[in-house]
C-alpha cells in the first residue's frame, strides 16, 4: 500500500498525466520536482483515455521510479487491450520496479459515455484486471470509487456490491472520482463500511479554478457541479485570479472537512500545474499534521 492506514494517519498525493510534447514534458518534470520537495505519500500517473497513452504512461512512471525519491502509482485501464497486452504492460511495470498499480476499466474511446464493448480478447470489468494484476506478482492495487455512483450503475445496491467485489478481488485501497460535495463522499464511505468492506477510500480533490474546464470534466465524469460553486465561479468569469481563489477556497474547505471526518488522505489532481494543488495542500496541512507526522507516511506493502 502506498500510504499508511489507521484513523490517526493521513496521506497526501498528487496525480499527473504523461505529457505529449517535449515542452509539456519539461513542464511536467518541473512540477514533479516541486512535488518531490513536499515528500508526498505517492504520486500517480494517468493512462490516456481509451488506452491511448500506454507508452508515455509506462515511460513517465518508469522515469519517476528511477530518477526520483517519489513512489509512483501507475494507472492501467483494461479498455482496448487484450489480456496478452495487459500482461505485457504489467510486466513492464514490474521490470521498472513499479509495484503500485491503480486498476481501472477505462471508458470507450471517442465518446466516454458511449456503448462499452470489451476488446475481443480482453476484460469487461475492473475486478477482472485486479485479479490479473494480483495473479502476476506482489503488487499493491488501487481501484476507483464513485461518490455520486458510477454513471453506468443502475442503483446504489449494485454500485456498492460491485465495488466491494472489486475490493475483495484484491484491491488494497480506492481513490474516488472528483466530486464537489463532501456529503457524497461520506455517504459512499458509510455505505461501503455497512457492506462490511474496510478498504480505505481516498478522496480526490479537483481544484475548480476554471468554470469551463470543470464543467466539461464534470459532464464527462458524471460529477454534479454544485449550484453555489457554479454561481461563485460565474460571477468572476474572465477574471483568472478571482476564479483561482474561488476554486482553491472551495477545495480547501472540502479538504479540511474530509480530513476532519477521518478520510485516509487527499489525492490532488494537478493537471500538471502545481500552484492550486500545492496551495490547497498547504492550507490543510495543520489538519493533516494534527493527525500524524507529515513525513512518516510512506510505508511498504
Ligand atoms: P468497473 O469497476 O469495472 O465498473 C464499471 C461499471 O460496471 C460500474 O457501473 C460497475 O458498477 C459495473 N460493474 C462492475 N462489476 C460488474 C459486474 N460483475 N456485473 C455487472 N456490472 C458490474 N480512465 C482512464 O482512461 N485513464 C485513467 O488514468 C483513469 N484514472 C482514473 C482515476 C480515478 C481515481 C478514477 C475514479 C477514474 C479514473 N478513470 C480513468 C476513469 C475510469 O476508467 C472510468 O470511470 C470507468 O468508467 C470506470 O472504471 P472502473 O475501474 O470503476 O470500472
Amino acid at each position: 500500500m502506498p500510504f499508511a492506514t489507521g484513523s490517526h494517519k493521513g496521506s497526501f498525493s498528487f496525480e499527473f498525466f504523461p505529457a505529449k510534447t517535449e515542452s509539456g514534458d519539461r513542464a511536467l518534470w518541473e512540477v514533479i520536482r516541486r512535488a518531490e520537495a513536499l515528500s508526498p505519500s505517492f504520486i500517480s500517473v494517468t493512462y490516456g483515455a481509451g488506452g491511448s497513452s500506454r507508452d508515455r504512461t509506462v515511460e513517465a512512471t518508469r522515469r519517476i521510479a528511477a530518477e526520483t525519491t517519489l513512489r509512483p502509482v501507475a494507472h492501467l485501464t483494461a479498455v482496448g487491450h487484450s489480456v496478452a497486452e495487459l500482461r505485457r504492460i504489467i510486466g513492464q511495470y514490474a521490470d521498472a520496479g513499479i509495484r503500485d498499480i491503480l486498476v481501472l476499466r477505462g471508458d470507450p474511446p471517442g465518446d466516454p459515455t458511449g456503448a462499452w464493448a470489451p476488446h475481443p480478447q480482453g476484460l469487461t470489468y475492473a475486478y477482472e484486471l485486479v485479479e490479473l494484476v494480483c495473479s502476476l506478482g506482489e503488487f499493491s492495487v488501487g481501484v476507483a470509487a464513485f461518490p455520486e455512483r458510477h454513471p453506468r450503475s443502475a442503483d446504489w445496491d449494485s454500485e456498492i456490491r460491485h465495488f466491494v467485489a472489486k475490493c475483495r478481488a484484491g484491491a488494497d485501497y480506492a481513490i474516488t472520482q472528483m466530486f464537489f460535495d463532501v456529503e457524497d463522499y461520506l455517504r459512499l464511505r458509510d455505505r461501503v463500511a455497512a457492506a462490511g468492506c474496510d478498504v480505505p477510500i481516498i478522496p480526490e480533490i479537483m481544484p475548480a479554478t476554471d468554470v469551463r474546464q470543470i464543467s466539461r470534466f464534470a459532464e464527462l465524469s458524471g460529477a454534479a457541479f454544485p449550484e453555489d460553486l457554479a454561481h461563485r465561479l460565474e460571477a468572476v468569469r474572465g477574471d483568472r485570479d478571482a476564479s483561482y481563489r474561488v476554486g482553491v477556497d472551495h477545495a480547501t474547505t472540502m479538504g479540511r472537512r474530509l480530513l476532519a471526518e477521518g478520510a485516509p488522505g487527499l489525492h490532488y489532481i494537478t493537471l500538471n500545474r502545481s500552484s492550486a494543488a500545492f496551495e490547497i495542500h498547504r492550507n490543510v496541512l495543520d489538519v493533516l499534521d494534527a493527525r500524524s507526522p507529515r513525513h512518516a507516511l510512506a510505508v511498504g506493502h
